[in-house]
């Protein structure tokens, strides 16, 4: 869709928004508040079922290119091209150096970094033809502050980056943007699992003395998928509380 105002008032809204992982977490609330800014949007959870009110819901493993291929020729037929992607699907498998076998290692890759990557090579057929695009990669603050027992995912994390500076020099001329979310310590099913200690120890460290909304990410990618953020591209964006700060 080009710049034509819809009945929101917006040129972005109207557009389709494909969010992995909507089904939970993070990425649930990214897609009911691109719904709420008037995107049509469509959410991958592995079971195909669970997304938000308002989304169409559709099967994709982030491992398995051939099933991330169906997820967008469904979402096309059904909503139109796909012009905003937030790779948000992630996992954890953490546990220290000495006891991380190669299979825990490569599995989380697997999953966070070359899952984004099978997700945005499909995405980007669409775009280059659109010559409009909005790729969100949700990173974390691990990426580029490091972690104890998380060099898989901090690895994964880290990775991200590179990825949404690499695309911004390949695509950035035809009128897309790639951008890194940093969130910190986010209340989810994910963070929920960590001991207390650690919990209690994470929020010592945080200057804004506690841990963040999933709203308060979905709002940063909301704005980094708008006509306001085009001249922003390969930037990394902490949502963090200042836990990060500097890295
Ligand atoms: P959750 O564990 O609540 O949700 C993870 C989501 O990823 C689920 O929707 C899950 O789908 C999906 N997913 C996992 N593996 C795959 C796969 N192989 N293929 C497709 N989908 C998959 O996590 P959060 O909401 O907490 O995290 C969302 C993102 O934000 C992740 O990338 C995470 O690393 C990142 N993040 C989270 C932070 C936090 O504090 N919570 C902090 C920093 C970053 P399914 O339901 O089908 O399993």
């Amino acid at each position: 869709m080009t710049e034509q105002a819809n009945v929101n008032g917006t040129a972005e809204s109207g557009r389709v928004a494909l969010v992995t992982g909507g089904n939970r977490g993070i990425g649930r609330a990214i897609a009911e508040d691109l719904i709420a800014a008037g995107y049509r949007v469509a959410v991958t959870s592995r079971s195909g079922e669970g997304g938000p009110e308002g989304a169409l819901t559709v099967a994709a493993d982030v491992t398995d290119a051939a099933s991330i291929d169906a997820a967008f020729s469904q979402i096309e037929a059904e909503l139109g091209t796909v012009e905003v992607v937030v790779a948000n699907a992630g996992v954890t498998k953490d546990t220290l150096l000495l006891r991380m076998s190669e299979e825990d290692f490569t599995d989380v890759i697997d999953t966070n970094l070359t899952g984004a990557f099978r997700v945005i090579k499909r995405a980007s057929k669409g775009m280059l033809k659109a010559r409009f695009g909005r790729v969100v990669l949700i990173s974390s603050v691990v990426g580029l502050y490091g972690s104890p027992g998380q060099i898989n995912y901090s690895s994964s994390k880290a990775g991200l980056v590179g990825m949404a500076r690499s695309l911004t020099r390949e695509l950035g001329g035809r009128g897309i943007t790639a951008n890194v979310v940093a969130p910190g310590f986010i209340e989810t099913e994910m963070t929920a699992v960590l001991p207390e200690a650690t919990q209690k120890q994470y929020l010592e460290t945080i200057p804004a003395g506690r841990f963040g909304r999933v709203d308060e990410i979905a709002k940063t990618v909301r704005w980094l998928a708008s006509d306001d953020a085009a001249y922003v591209s390969g930037a990394v964006i902490p949502v963090d509380g200042g836990l990060g700060m500097g890295h």
